[in-house]
This record gives structure tokens, sequence and C-alpha cells, in this order.
């Protein structure tokens, strides 16, 4: 999965939609790019039996979406958003598809940005199932620590989705290095740390600002 691909697709989807605020209202989405929206509870016998037979929770079919009314909203929203994800990302890979759905329903960088350590949290603030909630937050471990040991920096899309959404909290000093927030749950590994700059110094490279800092401190430290 190109996950930069995947968060360009989001941020336009958010953006065309009109996206501002958690939890996202997948039907208004489903809506704008111009689909129908009919619940399985409406249908005739005939076409609810049929529908069944694709999807017990939706599914797609022409140019209007239907969706079986009986499950629980988060399941409701988590199976539209996968509709979607079948379309957007032109696939028919399920797995994708629930990719797409975990990440357009809760995206990482608005995990982050929102403070959410629990599944609980996730739950509460994006809407998602306590299943998928949990799924979300251990991926959001991996997304951070990744992070957190290579640039530092989301991918471009991501900080475009955070502007959009958390402008007002985006107006600090671009120096501001959030990745290192003493606030932050998930912290770089000291011990990889120190690997990093121990690997670069043994090439020949140049170290990051950040790396000469701690370096320095290292060897203060040690001198003491
Ligand atoms: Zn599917």
């Amino acid at each position: 999965m190109d996950f930069v691909k995947l968060y360009e697709i989001i941020f336009k989807i958010y953006t065309d939609c009109g996206v501002t605020a958690f939890p996202i209202d997948c039907f208004d989405i489903v809506r704008k790019r111009g689909y129908q929206i009919q619940k399985y509870s409406e249908l005739s016998q005939k076409k609810r039996k049929a529908c069944l037979c694709l999807s017990p929770d939706s599914c797609i079919v022409k140019d209007t979406l239907y969706y079986q009314d009986q499950n629980t909203a988060e399941r409701i929203r988590f199976s539209i958003m996968h509709e979607l994800g079948h379309v957007f990302l032109q696939t028919s890979v399920e797995e994708m598809a629930d990719t797409f759905s975990s990440h357009i329903l809760a995206p990482r960088i608005a995990i982050h940005k929102s403070r959410c350590h629990t599944a609980q949290q996730i739950h509460d603030t994006f809407a998602l199932s306590y299943t998928a909630s949990n799924k979300a937050l251990q991926d959001y471990k991996v997304w951070y620590e990744n992070i957190a040991h290579t640039t530092r920096m989301p991918s471009p899309p991501e900080k475009q989705l955070e502007l959009l959404l958390f402008s007002e909290k985006c107006n600090m000093p671009e120096a501001e290095d959030r990745f290192t927030d003493d606030n932050i749950v998930y912290t770089p590994d000291p011990i990889i740390i120190y690997q990093d700059i121990q690997r670069a110094l043994m090439a020949g490279l140049p170290l990051t600002e950040e790396y000469k800092r701690l370096l320095k401190q290292y060897r203060k430290m040690r001198s003491l």
C-alpha cells in the first residue's frame, strides 16, 4: 500500500466534501461523491436478497450505495467507507478497502494531534468500533515509531490534512518538533538513536542538528 498516495486521496476527499471535524460525516461524503443511498430494510425482498448476497454490510451497485441499517452505527460507517475504498483505490482487495476505511475515518495524524492514547479515546473521537479502534491504535504506534525513527515529519499530504483540521494549533513556530514532544507517549528508543548516531559517525555521514545536540549532551555527561 502506498500511504502517501492513500493520504493524497483522503486529503482530496476531505477538501472536496468540506470535512472539517471528527467524526466525519460518512453519508454526506457518499452523497457528495454522487451516490444515492438506500437502506437494506427499505428494499423489496428480491433486491434485499441480492444485496445480502453481495455483502451482509453494504455494497455499491451503479450509482447507489446500499447498506444494512440494522448494523451498529460504527459498523455502518466502517462498511460504507470500505465500499468507497474499493472505488477510490480501484481495487477488489478486501484488506486494502479496510485500510482505506480505517485511515479515512481516523487519519493517523489526527489520532496523533488529538492525543489519543487509548482505544476508548479513538472510539469516542472517530466513532470507530472497539475492534477497529484497537487496530487503529496498534497501527498508530507503528506509524508514530516509524516517523520518530526516520524523518520526524508526517508525509506531505498528512501535513496538509493536519493544517486543514488542526489549523488553530498549527500556528506554532515551524521549528517546533512535535515528534520529540515530551507529552507524547510513544517516544523514540534512546538505544536506537544511539545506534543511529554510531552508524552515521562510522559512515562519515553528517548528523542532524538534533543528533549533534544529543551527542554533545552525551559527551558532556561522560566527561563529568
Ligand atoms: Zn469489500
